[in-house]
């Protein structure tokens, strides 16, 4: 076959060469991996501490060993971290909540951290020490919340995964079937397991808008937990997208074509809200929502509204940057009552306006503030 080929042909194979020795790093030698997990070992523990870095979108992770697994939260000691200011400081790593580590297996551990300064206070980035205390006023009120995170798998050249064969499907349809409509379904399928084993309470997934683009569920889950889980999903689907060779993107509007945008739409509740009759609750709190609407989206992205400001100008089937909406079953608004809500008389209502990349540290807070503490306009 060698013979057969003309010179310039000799520049095609080494590429392909080239090519699948990279696709190899990222893909194949996980098999080899599994030796080296497969080796016996002691009653050791490796715990992996994972927090939200200084612009408060991405996240950071680094591994030790305890001696033995930690049966709780308060057997995992706190850690230290540098922190990248004009003196590269040194930050404490605060464990906050443990999930098993669905990568090394039991008993290994992944621990969602806050990040204090060397005086024990939170750093500019840690929105969830605040949120905890919100979290604590309103705590009578049995707040609920679920996100809905969607986001978009990227080739390492931050083209969309698959392009340019991908670009069949020029229209939004979400929940296709079939290669032709949508990539990356191994990648939904074992983030969604890998969350299920770790122990975060993941709800559903599903194919979004365009052929690349994915969403997964977590919650309802009450009070600060659902931003835990929400963190500890985003960590676990990089993770994925490591072994897949594949770069997921929580950025509002990742590619140049800015049709093409990402949401975290928030879904609240109060058991007043639950109860029977709800619906005046919900609708009383879409009255306060809509009286805050800058001040929502000011923390409803990590830029102070600058993402949203570009994908929800962008969106053809969401709200508006500049003015709230809102109506019963449309999703072409800013918060939405879902159908079935509203038939049922209760339930829970739907924020649309949170950008794929925000803090739901942020986005919880906002809400409570405003439907339940009645923050002033
Ligand atoms: P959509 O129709 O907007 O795509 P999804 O099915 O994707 O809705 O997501 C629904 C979300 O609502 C989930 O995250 C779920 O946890 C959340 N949810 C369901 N019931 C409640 C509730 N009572 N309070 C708050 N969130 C809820
Ligand atoms: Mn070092
Ligand atoms: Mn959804
Ligand atoms: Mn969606
Ligand atoms: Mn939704």
């Amino acid at each position: 076959y060698i013979r057969k080929m003309a010179p310039s042909d000799g520049i095609l194979i080494w590429k392909k060469i080239m090519m699948s020795t990279l696709s190899k790093s990222f893909g194949l030698h996980k098999i080899v991996k599994q030796h080296y997990l497969s080796l016996a070992k002691g009653a050791e523990c490796q715990v992996t501490y994972i927090w939200i870095d200084k612009a408060g979108e991405n996240l950071l992770g680094k591994t030790r060993t305890l001696e033995m697994e930690p049966a709780g939260i308060r057997d995992v000691p706190e850690w230290s971290a540098s922190w990248p200011d004009e003196k590269i400081t040194e930050v404490v790593l605060v464990p906050v909540r443990m999930f098993r580590d669905p990568f090394t297996l039991d008993p290994n551990k992944l621990v969602l951290c806050e990040v204090l300064d060397g005086n024990y206070a939170p750093t500019g980035s840690n929105q969830r020490s605040q949120c905890v205390k919100v979290m604590e006023k309103v705590k009578d009120f049995q707040t609920w919340f679920g996100m809905e995170q969607e986001y978009m798998l990227l080739g390492l050249d931050g083209k969309p995964f698959g392009w340019p064969s991908q670009g069949l499907r020029l229209t939004r349809a979400s929940c296709t079937v079939g290669i032709n409509n949508m990539l990356g379904r191994d990648i939904s399928i074992s983030h969604y397991r890998a969350c299920l084993y770790a122990g975060i309470n993941i709800c559903g997934s599903n194919p979004e808008a365009w052929p690349f683009q994915w969403e997964f569920q977590v919650g309802p889950c009450e009070g600060i937990e659902v931003g835990d889980h929400v963190w500890m999903a985003r960590y676990i689907l990089h993770r994925v997208c490591e072994d897949f060779g594949v770069v997921a993107s929580l950025d509002a509007t990742p590619i140049e074509e800015k049709k093409h945008t990402s949401g975290c739409h928030t879904n609240f509740s109060t058991k007043e809200m639950r109860s029977k009759g709800g619906l005046q609750y919900i609708e009383e709190a879409i009255r306060r929502l809509s009286k805050r609407h800058s001040q929502h989206l000011r923390v409803y992205d990590p830029h102070g509204g600058a993402d949203n400001m570009i994908r929800l100008t962008n969106q053809s089937t969401t709200s508006s940057f500049q003015s709230f909406s809102t109506a019963t079953a449309s999703r072409k608004v800013s918060v939405r009552i879902p159908d079935h809500v509203s038939r049922s008389g209760c339930g829970y209502l739907e924020d649309r306006r949170p950008a794929a990349n925000c803090d739901p540290y942020s986005v919880m807070r906002a809400l409570a503030e405003t439907c339940l503490l009645g923050a002033a306009e």
